[in-house]
């Protein structure tokens, strides 16, 4: 069985008789995969993601025929069993890093926050575990950062903290919503790659969706394309490049210079 496996998912902003953000959707992500996700502003792509979160909240509704996680089943999940897998099994990280952070709160604090609650870690082994993983992730000076406040870090940086608290309840799945369009060009690549070797290191599986497509030729095995809020096509990266089939598909590959 897959990691994440999708059927039929739509989501509904507004009158029963809107039209779907999110319509019908299938997709699914093998253990240890990434998938890029492509399509153009307002395809559905964010919205989709933020539905497997748990973060659309009413009047947005979702409907499903199967949306599950590990095996389980994400629109059954409540409380406890469901902070249990979102947030520490399910992580996500988003376009501005400040949706993640807390601004009141030094980083240190919030990742270890986070390992309090999912890793069951506190005191000095929080402390020494978040600042591994401020290492891990390259900030700069790392220890005298754990004690900063984000707003007294650079956007790359801030970035960087919020892949350590993804991460630090080490997922089996992170989901990056264009975790690099909002940063400075010069640090786009950097971030990046960091991602893709902690995918590696760690074993887990990485939806990246981006409208990159150079990055997504490295560095995904397979890629949905969104269009109209459905998958119009999913497939093997080079097949795909080779022979798109929607006229959306040929269009994006057409426009790389
Ligand atoms: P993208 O592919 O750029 O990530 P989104 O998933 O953010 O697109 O948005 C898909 C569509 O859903 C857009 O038309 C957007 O305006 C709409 N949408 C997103 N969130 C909401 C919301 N909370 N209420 C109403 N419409 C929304
Ligand atoms: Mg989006």
């Amino acid at each position: 069985m897959s990691l994440l496996e999708i059927r039929n998912l739509s989501v509904r902003f507004g009158d029963a008789d809107a039209p779907p953000v999110v319509d019908a959707l299938d997709l699914s992500v093998e253990q240890g995969e990434v998938l890029a996700i492509v399509g153009e502003s307002g395809s559905g792509k964010s919205v989709t993601m933020l539905a497997l979160m748990g973060l659309i909240d009413p009047p947005g509704r979702i409907t499903a025929e199967c949306l599950q996680f590990a095996g389980q089943d994400l629109l059954r999940l409540h409380g406890r069993q469901r902070r249990r897998l979102i947030g520490k099994e399910l992580a996500m990280i988003f376009q501005d890093p400040m949706t993640a952070l807390n601004p009141s709160y030094t980083v240190g604090y919030q990742i270890e926050e986070v390992l309090h609650q999912h890793m069951n870690l506190k005191g000095q082994a929080a402390r020494r575990r978040a600042l591994d993983l401020l290492e891990r992730v390259e900030i700069p000076a790392a220890a005298s950062r754990l004690n900063a406040y984000p707003h007294q870090l650079s956007g790359g940086m801030n970035q960087r903290v919020a892949i350590a608290m993804a991460i630090a309840a080490e997922p089996r799945l992170l989901i990056a919503d264009e975790p690099t369009t909002a940063l400075d060009v010069t640090i786009q690549a950097q971030i990046m790659d960091l991602l893709l070797d902690l995918q590696r290191d760690q074993g887990m599986a990485l939806i990246l969706i981006t409208h990159d497509l150079a990055v997504v030729a490295e560095t995904a095995q397979r890629v949905c394309v969104m269009y109209a809020g459905q998958v119009v096509e999913t497939g093997r990266v080079p097949d795909l490049f080779d022979a798109p089939t929607h006229p959306y598909t040929e269009a994006l590959l057409a426009s790389i210079p």
